[in-house]
């Protein structure tokens, strides 16, 4: 038996007690006659005594010899301790050590296994099973593993069934590049890893699993932006016969469940918006709707005087920010700058000072009078003391910027507390999105997605304004989940797929098992599915991921510890028949 108590259970009562524990050392102090010991485990930290009085002097030198992280095994007796350390659970008692093994010894770790490390980021990285150690990490890893337990029990209890959904499989699209294996057997193929189970969990509805979910790792090769992993787990779900309003219910239950169950906090039924009405009131389809600052759109009160920048603007918009008129001329430049910073990338901003005596003052009043600005200030909803900030520009790019300003202004004014949880459900997507590059419709969720029967005239004439079955559940400002509606009948998939620009062909190729599938009888269905490891960071009260994941992978999508991805050898590569030319 390696131990008959963990190192974080010990207490008072305990005392008198012959014990057996084992862990690593966190650190040590000598003073000559005694020496102390921190042992620990992933329980917590007890403390060891080897006291030359009462330790053999065998096991007193034999202590002397530990070092960092050494891992050992103990017997002693549990006493009470003369100076307490009320910080820790253990810290009213202490091991009289009478028994020292030494499990295995450890080489001085490259950074301190502490809560408060002094290891960088890429050295923590390098050696993340020390890193595991720390209290931070292992807290994360344990907390994450709560919330998979909170979503197993509630989607169980609700009828749902875990199905595994293979890996190796042909590519579904979610927008994003594969990952590809190449088959040994079946030489020049290769198979794709799921960029999610999509159609697989639709193929579950079609043979009659009713409600499926997974916890389940998918696998998207795109251009790493900050916080995103190529692979990352879903709560993935999906139910027949049902309408958007039984998906909507269902999930919103989850969350309320999760953040009820783990934040002990109550949340009432969750507030709605269509995705035309966020991008107008937010510039932004996930907005956080924990503070104000909503939009005002200007160009009926700013585009009637000869300010050119304005008169040429598609869109003219803007917030107000509470409590800044009093922003000096410099904090006003430094805002200015920020907005212009390429990864913002306004060309300028117009500001209005809303004077705590009623008027304005603005860096346009060679252009407007008061009575303007007073307008303006009605539709940005600025009082006394505010500051408007007006962009102007193309839509899109506008609502882009101003929205970046907003969430900016907002993480500066510490508006976004991460104990408060407001979450959202943004619906009514368009189906169809334009892509500049390729000059075509891409499906904006994916293309088994279905549009709203009302809107199928619209295919052809006006396919931007066609709108989707489809929703996403956003929690402060995230994206959490998304999900729709599916199409479930093969001339609707075959119309979608004919719109998306696919041959008859090409669609029966890529597609024509889902097809196939729905011509014997496939129920009416829609799912959604939760970005899992950004819901636990965020319920964590963190913003990262990475913390919340055993062996992340760094911005460049490596794994630094094992350093994959890697070379093969000339010997598997001739097995897989793959010549390399790289230049
Ligand atoms: N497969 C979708 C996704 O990964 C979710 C869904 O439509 O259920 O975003």
């Amino acid at each position: 038996m390696y131990r008959s108590h963990s190192c974080g259970e010990l207490r008072i009562a305990d005392i008198k007690k012959e014990v057996t524990l084992a862990g690593w050392v966190q650190k040590t102090r000598d003073k000559g006659f005694m020496i102390w010991v921190d042992l620990r485990d992933r329980y917590g930290i007890t403390q060891l005594i080897f006291d030359e009085e009462r330790t053999p002097a065998a096991v007193v030198e034999k202590a002397k010899t530990l070092g960092r992280e050494f891992v050992i095994q103990v017997k002693g007796e549990v006493i009470e301790r003369e100076s307490k350390n009320k910080n820790i659970p253990t810290g009213e008692i202490e091991i009289l050590v009478t028994e020292l093994t030494i499990l295995n010894e450890s080489i001085i770790p490259p950074f301190t296994i502490e809560d408060e490390t002094d290891g960088g980021e890429d050295i923590r990285m390098k050696y993340r099973y020390l890193d595991i150690r720390r209290n931070p990490v292992k807290n994360s890893l344990m907390f994450r593993h709560q919330v998979a337990m909170q979503v197993r029990n509630y989607l169980s209890n609700e009828g749902f069934v875990e199905v595994e959904t293979p890996y190796l499989i042909k590519s579904t699209p979610e927008g994003a590049r594969d990952f590809v294996v190449p088959s040994r057997m079946n030489e020049g193929q290769f198979y794709a890893l799921p960029q999610s189970p999509q159609t697989f969990k639709q193929l579950l509805m079609v043979g009659g699993m009713d409600k499926y979910f997974q916890i389940v790792k998918c696998f998207r090769d795109e251009d790493l932006r900050a916080d995103r992993q190529p692979e990352f787990t879903q709560i993935d779900c999906e139910m027949a016969f049902v309408e958007q309003e039984d998906i909507l219910g269902i999930f919103e239950g989850l969350t309320r469940h999760l953040i009820s169950e783990i934040k002990d906090q109550k949340i009432g039924d969750f507030p709605r918006m269509t995705y035309d009405e966020a991008m107008k009131t937010y510039g932004n389809d996930k907005p956080d709707i924990r503070f104000g600052m909503k939009f005002g759109e200007l160009n009926h009160v700013t585009q009637h005087k000869d300010f050119k920048v304005f008169n040429d603007a598609e869109l003219v918009v803007g917030i107000a920010i509470p409590d800044a008129a009093s922003y000096t001329r410099k904090e006003i430049d430094k805002l200015i700058d920020w907005v212009k910073r390429p990864q913002v990338g306004a060309l300028g901003m117009v500001y209005v000072k809303c004077n705590e005596d009623g008027t304005y003052k603005s860096s346009v009043d060679k252009f407007y009078d008061q009575d303007d600005l007073a307008k303006w200030a009605a539709e940005t909803g600025a009082k006394a003391g505010d500051l408007i900030c007006v962009l102007s520009g193309q839509t899109n790019k506008v609502r882009a910027q101003l929205s970046a300003l907003r969430m900016e202004l907002a993480e500066r004014m510490g508006l976004r507390n991460p104990e408060e949880f407001a979450p959202l459900w943004v619906v009514d997507f368009p189906l169809l999105e334009w892509d500049e590059e390729t000059e075509r419709y891409h499906a904006m969720h994916h293309p088994f997605t279905s549009p709203k029967p009302e809107d199928i005239p619209l295919l052809d004439s006006k396919p931007g304004d066609v709108r989707a079955n489809a929703y996403d559940l956003v929690l402060n400002g995230n994206e959490i989940g998304g999900g729709s509606i599916r199409i479930h009948d093969k001339k609707t998939q075959a119309l979608m797929f004919d719109h998306l620009g696919f041959t008859p062909e090409e669609a029966k190729e890529q597609f024509g098992f889902l097809m196939d599938a729905f011509q014997y009888g496939a129920p009416p269905h829609g799912g959604i599915a939760f970005g899992f490891d950004r819901l636990v960071a965020i319920l964590g009260g963190q913003e990262t991921i990475r913390d919340y994941i055993a062996f992340p992978k760094n911005n460049s999508g490596r794994d630094v510890m094992i350093d994959a991805p890697a070379n093969i050898d000339d010997q598997q590569l001739k097995e897989l028949n793959i010549k390399l030319d790289l230049q």
